[in-house]
């Protein structure tokens, strides 16, 4: 029985001789490991497919969610801009990482894989390095939407009252609290300006296609970028890429 799907590499592992063991975000099957045979000796099947980040259609035999054999590919996109510049590889890793550490089940996840996808294709595109850790942050507030995980910003985190310049992010109330709320409590809280508010719930809800028309100061962009890895390492108390 042959199966297929769309699919995107996020990491390969020598096995043997000549054999891969590829993971991969597929469109159907959420996060998957595929065994490529003989991989590293002929890439003639495989051809230009089994690099980190490619976009590929796979065809698979055997049970997608055991360890199947992966057949042949079909590259959709090998992104080669992202492998020109040693600062798209590492942003590119970064948003792999983020998925294999808080997304690595196989259970069907399109939205991710759609968020990695066009998060790969703006990172290809994008001229301006510099936006590049805007981009991380977006793409790090919309995997935590899929999740579950989004931090609370439109209220506060405590009593649902309304925030004001005056709000802190804190991590153990789950986002955004009022300072009536906080007073006495500045453990592991953060003043969090309006404006700065504003700036993740645009974000959170931007669509990738607008991304053009997205423009956050830079200085604003790394601080609330680690904020935000702070935040999701804390509630899934695991140790993420900032
Ligand atoms: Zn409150």
């Amino acid at each position: 029985m042959t199966h297929s799907s769309k699919a995107i590499v996020l990491s390969i592992e020598k096995f043997g001789e000549a054999d891969c063991y590829i993971r991969f975000l597929t469109q159907k099957w959420g996060v998957i490991s595929t065994l490529a045979k003989s991989a590293r000796k002929s890439k003639k099947r495989y051809i230009g497919g089994l690099d980190l980040f490619c976009h590929n259609e796979i065809f698979l035999r055997g049970d997608p969610k055991d360890r199947p054999y992966l057949l042949e590919l079909t590259v959709i996109n090998s992104f080669p801009q992202i492998r020109e510049s040693l600062e798209k590889v590492m942003i590119a890793g970064k948003a792999v990482q983020w998925i294999k550490k808080l997304a690595d089940v196989p259970t069907p996840m399109p939205n991710l894989y759609s968020l990695l996808g066009q998060t790969l294709a703006l990172i290809e595109k994008e001229t301006n390095i510099e936006r590049l850790d805007l981009l991380v942050l977006v793409f790090k507030l919309k995997l935590l939407s899929f999740l579950g995980l989004s931090p609370q910003l439109e209220k506060c985190a405590r009593c649902s009252g309304d925030l004001d310049n005056s709000a802190v992010f804190d991590l153990s109330s789950g986002g955004a609290v009022c300072q009536t709320c906080i007073s006495g409590q500045s453990f592991q809280s953060f003043h969090l300006r309006t404006e700065q508010r504003m700036i993740l719930s645009v974000a959170e809800k931007m669509k990738m296609p607008q991304w053009d028309s997205f423009l956050v100061a830079q200085e604003q962009v790394i601080p609330l970028s680690h904020l935000l890895t702070q935040f999701a390492s804390f509630h899934t108390q695991i140790l993420l890429p900032v």
